[in-house]
């Protein structure tokens, strides 16, 4: 679990940094409003741990501003002095989805923080993505064009998955390596391998060919190709 902590007290947040590394999590750290919302916005966190009394934009401000400016929908458990049903309000008002009163026991941070996590792998994985004909349903992996099963090998599935979440966005070579490895390097043509394989599975079942290649950079799933504007 990747978690970003954004906290100016320097002992609580040295405390909950060392506590969630022990854990097997990976921290980062912020101690003021505006580097804590760069790093939200530009890092891939599974959870944010968010004080509301930040100096330079309160966590607040922080929070709404990341829902409705960033549209990034990470799970947000706030940290606050205050036990007041108006401030709670307010919070989950900014887009906050849970929310702890100082002095909390780190492992009661921790098992919100997972709570969240699951719940929201749950919304995702029940999200069905459809595009024309095409449809990918993440809860049982399986592609489908036109109500007909397309059989994928994993890495093809995952590759689908990934490029029909955000069609149009252009994946670099290295985001999709890097999430289809990890760390192991692959072969140079692994890649481009699978990708192979995954467009002609989908031109045999459909006759189409979404899957563009954008030379330089990496791929797209193309909504155009599949009907869609
Ligand atoms: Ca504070």
């Amino acid at each position: 679990m990747r978690v970003l902590i954004i906290e100016d007290d320097l002992d609580i947040a040295t405390n909950l940094y060392e506590f969630l590394e022990g854990r097997g999590c990976v921290v980062d750290m912020a101690r003021d409003g505006v580097s804590g919302m760069h790093l939200a916005v530009s890092g891939e966190f599974d959870a944010i741990v968010l004080d509301l009394g930040l100096p330079g934009m309160d966590g607040l401000r922080l929070c709404s501003k990341l829902r409705r400016e960033a549209c990034l929908d990470v799970p947000v458990l706030i940290l606050t002095a205050r036990d007041v049903l108006d401030d709670k309000l307010t919070a989950f008002d900014c887009g906050a989805d849970d929310y702890l009163v100082k002095p909390f026991a780190l492992r009661e941070v921790e098992a919100r923080l997972k709570a969240l996590v699951a719940r929201r792998r749950g919304r995702v994985v029940n999200r069905k993505l459809v595009h024309g004909a095409i449809a990918f349903d993440p809860g049982n992996m399986a592609v489908s064009v036109d109500g007909r099963p397309v059989h994928l090998s994993r890495k093809c599935l995952r590759l689908l998955e990934m490029m029909m979440s955000a069609p149009n966005r252009v994946y670099s070579r290295a985001e999709l390596e890097q999430e289809l490895w990890g760390d192991e390097h692959p072969q140079s043509d692994s890649l481009r391998s699978h990708m192979h394989l995954l467009r002609r599975a989908l031109t045999d079942a459909s006759g189409l060919s979404p899957i563009e290649t954008v030379h330089g950079v990496g791929y797209r799933f193309s909504a155009a190709d599949v009907g869609q504007t």
